[in-house]
Parts: C-alpha cells; sequence; structure tokens
C-alpha cells in the first residue's frame, strides 16, 4: 500500500513538472493564433481540384485552419465571425440572400480579409458592393504563356519576388470607380499593362487579389503559389511568409 501511494506521489510530481514546463514555454513562445481560412467552393473553374492543392500548402506552415465548403451562407454576419480571411474563386456565382453580401462587405469593412483568385471578379457580378469590394470586375480575358512582372518591389507581398513565366488566361477588367488599388504584378497586353495583382484597403479590412489561377498549370506554378499565399498573409496583417 505504502509502495502505491509513493508510485502515486511521484506520478503527481511528475505531472506537475511537465504541466509547469509546458505552461512556461507557451507563456514564453505565445504562439499566434491559427489563421482561419474559409474557402468558397462552387462557380466555375475547378475549385475541386485547385483548392486541395493551395489547402495543403497553407496547413504546412502550420499558421491555418482551412474550411471548404459550398456554402455562401457562411457569409452571413453570424457565420463569417468565425473566420479572418475569406477566399473566393468561382466564376458565375451570385448571392442568393442580401446578407450574404452584406455579412461579407462588413466582415471586410471591420477588419476582415478577402483574398480573390482570378474568376473571384467574374463572381457576384450583379452586386455593385462587392464589385467595389474586390476593385475589379471581370471584362474579358485572353490565354497562353506570358510573363508576370513584379510592378511594386516595395509591397511586403512582392519584396523580393522575380518577374516569372506562367501558362494562364491574361484577364481584363473594369474597375469600380473608387478603387483606390495598388497594383503589384503586371503583364503586357499591346500598349496597355493589365494588373494581374492588386491590393486595396477596404475600411479597416484589406483586400488581396490575383488575376492568376485559371487552371492547373498556374495552381502548380510555384511563383504563382507563393504570391497566393503571401497575399493571404498580408490580408490577415501578417507578415507575409513564403511556403
Ligand atoms: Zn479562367
Amino acid at each position: 500500500m505504502r509502495q502505491t501511494m509513493n508510485v502515486a506521489a511521484a506520478l503527481v510530481m511528475v505531472m506537475a513538472v511537465v504541466v509547469g514546463t509546458a505552461h512556461l514555454i507557451s507563456a514564453e513562445e505565445a504562439p499566434k493564433a491559427k489563421v482561419r481560412i474559409f474557402m468558397l467552393q462552387g462557380g466555375g473553374h475547378d475549385w475541386k481540384n485547385h483548392f486541395p492543392i493551395l489547402a495543403e500548402i497553407l496547413k504546412k506552415t502550420g499558421d491555418f485552419n482551412v474550411t471548404i465548403s459550398e456554402d455562401m451562407d457562411q457569409l452571413k454576419a453570424e457565420n463569417i465571425k468565425k473566420y479572418d480571411v475569406v477566399l473566393l474563386y468561382g466564376s458565375g456565382q451570385n448571392f442568393s440572400d442580401p446578407a450574404q453580401e452584406k455579412g461579407l462587405c462588413d466582415f471586410v469593412r471591420s477588419g476582415g480579409a478577402l483574398a480573390g483568385i482570378h474568376s473571384a471578379t467574374d463572381s457576384f457580378k450583379k452586386s455593385d458592393a462587392y464589385w467595389e469590394l474586390v476593385g475589379g470586375r471581370f471584362a474579358g480575358h485572353g490565354h497562353g504563356k506570358y510573363t508576370v512582372y513584379i510592378h511594386d518591389k516595395d509591397h511586403p507581398i512582392t519584396k523580393d519576388l522575380e518577374d516569372f513565366e506562367i501558362t494562364d488566361e491574361t484577364y481584363r477588367h473594369a474597375y469600380h470607380k473608387n478603387l483606390r488599388m495598388r497594383s503589384l504584378t503586371c503583364m503586357n497586353r499591346g500598349n496597355e499593362r493589365q494588373s494581374m495583382a492588386w491590393v486595396q484597403d477596404y475600411g479597416n479590412g484589406r483586400v488581396f487579389y490575383t488575376a492568376n489561377g485559371h487552371g492547373r498549370e498556374a495552381w502548380t506554378n510555384p511563383h504563382f503559389q507563393r504570391l497566393a499565399v503571401r497575399g493571404i498573409y498580408w490580408a490577415v496583417k501578417r507578415e507575409p511568409k513564403d511556403p
């Protein structure tokens, strides 16, 4: 009996030391909470195969909790508050309830983040509020292999990035009259330099958008991946990190 008690006492002591140490470590390192990203699936483009590519990259950083769903009601105020950043991609969708549009815009205005990939500007085209939020509305595209030029090397997202080649769609936009974009990358289209990635502040929140990302060739391009991941970090006001 006495021996059993001693073993139990020793166990309690070991537990106390372990718990104490764990407490010290967490206090010292103060790990940041994971970024909760919501990726809205649905609409045109192959999100079914493309989202898992980005989701894996984000999870591997250890900084993200990823939710992928086609439930557009996640944009409503009562649901969107569970996330730090919303990622949009698929084309051709429209809000099925005005509360989704309001939820998304209020979320970013009050400090949330929006990351738009490619056809995010071809979504919710009936909504002027959404057009203003993302800044551009899809107006046409070409396709081929071209160079993406780093237009702004001073921004945290594009700092130290080199121009890169990509096989992808080119993208033309109509810009919202209130857009205050800072263009990060571009491509040459004749005499026009088309912006292929931009950021803008929206209220207290941030919007990152890249026009690249049509097909698998883009989503598996490490330069595209790097740009997208850095853009997401920046949008949630964290130091952009490479995947
Ligand atoms: Zn496309």
